[in-house]
């Protein structure tokens, strides 16, 4: 490990120390994994910086730093530790030398393959439906499931993610998993066939196939959706882009378009969350539940994420989360921790959760998957682990899917999108990040 201190080199860049850090983020696309000292990491203030934070361990804060947030951390005399080289030897090692570049995981290509594999050897059960389209034009899918897929019966329908973030690409495999095991055991299995039979269960492998081929090709940690910004940086961060308390404060998302939480100019700004309101909260089909997956963590996270006030529902979500919990340490022992989102990991406004949730109450969850720690490879799960990760996630997949069935939502909102005359989805004013104020109300 190599503590540096880049004071001395980078003098001509104290001018810059009294900027905030993003706007420096506009310099680089690539970057690299540094870690901070927690009381370092305080002192400076990094917290309100939009930086792209990963976990923190043992006193340290590790995060991603492009080139120019690298050169700030050193002009505000922030001690950090370069840690890319050692967890790029271990992702290497967990990739197969005949998988192509990414081993056993999917492309976009190889996942819309083995989509339309599902629906041709299921017919009637299976169906692929394009729910969008990228700006690099690739097709956003889903995988519906329900006896007589190809109709719309108008029964209860729950919706699994995966791959808001490029870079975290065992959050493909798990929910893709899902589907193949509903439709092969459907036949099997009395009880996948019930739930199949009285539900529509909805799954979206690949909710940003631009970044997830960016990754793939080009920069491995890659996190944010490929849009052209006005000032010449790419990508928004499409789990920061939904439209329930948007831009709430720049310590859940970033106003700087170089930062790896940049929230976009506007709420549904970007095709891919659009693909997903216009699925979930469109006319016809009864939502009730979601997870979105992400790595890493072991984690299952209920709203709010924007405010360390209470949902509503506080009480049944976390129930829920504790019940899947449960299920998850049931198979092979491993440990999830569950909470709010604000409270157990960090503050976010814009993210899938917390909007999905704000319709109609409907039990949303982000659950980030394994490693529980960049020392166990961080976004770099061994391929030959996909396996376990996913049978460890079934029965609370199941759970929640069932849960859904059982629990109808009220018909109306239960909190109400903010909006503005016309109707649209109001743009909230970023607020100074001070401590957060109380949720709204009902
Ligand atoms: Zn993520």
């Amino acid at each position: 490990m190599r503590m540096m201190r880049l004071t001395a080199i980078v003098l001509g860049l104290a001018v810059l120390a009294g900027l905030a850090l993003p706007v420096l983020a506009a310099a680089g696309q690539s970057g690299e994994i540094v870690s901070v000292a927690e009381r370092d990491f305080t002192a400076a203030g990094l917290g309100r910086k939009g930086l792209d934070l990963l976990m923190r361990k043992d006193g340290r804060v590790f995060l991603v730093a492009s080139p120019g947030e690298i050169a700030a951390l050193a002009a505000l005399r922030v001690g950090f530790t370069f840690e890319t080289a050692r967890l790029l030897r271990a992702s290497l090692e967990g990739l197969s030398a005949d998988g192509g570049i990414n081993g056993a995981y999917h492309s976009v290509l190889e996942l819309e393959t083995d989509l339309r594999i599902l629906e041709r050897d299921h017919p009637g059960l299976a169906s692929v439906v394009e729910i969008g389209e990228t700006l690099e034009k690739r097709s956003i899918l889903a995988l519906k499931i329900s006896d007589n897929a190809a109709a719309n019966e108008n029964e209860p329908a729950v919706l699994f993610t995966g791959c808001h973030h490029a870079r975290e690409w065992i959050s493909v495999e798990v929910p893709y998993l899902f589907g193949k095991y509903l439709l092969d055991r459907y036949d099997l299995d009395p009880q996948v066939r019930a739930l199949v039979d009285a539900s529509e269960i909805w799954i979206v492998p690949i909710v940003n196939p631009d970044g997830l081929e960016y990754s793939l090709h080009v920069y491995r940690y890659w996190r944010k959706n490929r849009r052209a910004n006005a000032d010449g940086t790419f990508g928004v961060d499409i789990n920061r882009n939904y439209g329930y308390a948007w831009g709430y404060d720049n310590e859940g998302s970033s106003g700087y378009p170089g930062s790896d939480v940049y929230r976009g100019t506007g709420p549904f700004s970007e095709p891919e969350t659009a693909a997903v309101r216009t699925l979930f909260a469109g006319v016809g089909i009864d939502f009730r539940g979601l997870i979105s997956y992400h790595s890493f963590g072991q984690n299952i996270l209920f709203p709010w994420g924007y405010t360390t006030a209470l949902a509503p529902s506080n009480t049944e979500l976390r129930a829920v989360a504790a019940a899947m919990a449960g299920l998850i340490a049931g198979v092979q022992g491993t440990v999830y921790s569950y909470g709010q989102a604000s409270q157990l990991l960090y503050l976010t406004n814009g993210d899938t959760a917390d909007w999905a949730y704000s319709l109609r109450g409907a039990p949303a969850f982000t659950v980030e998957l394994p490693p529980v720690d960049i020392d166990h490879g961080a976004f770099f799960n061994d391929e030959a682990a996909i396996g376990a990760v996913f049978e460890e996630n079934l029965p609370a997949m199941l759970y929640l899917a069932r849960y859904a069935v059982d629990h109808p939502l009220p018909v109306r909102p239960r909190v109400v999108e903010r909006r503005d005359s016309a109707g649209r989805p109001a743009a909230v004013k970023p607020k100074p990040p001070v401590r957060p104020a109380p949720g709204p109300s009902r």
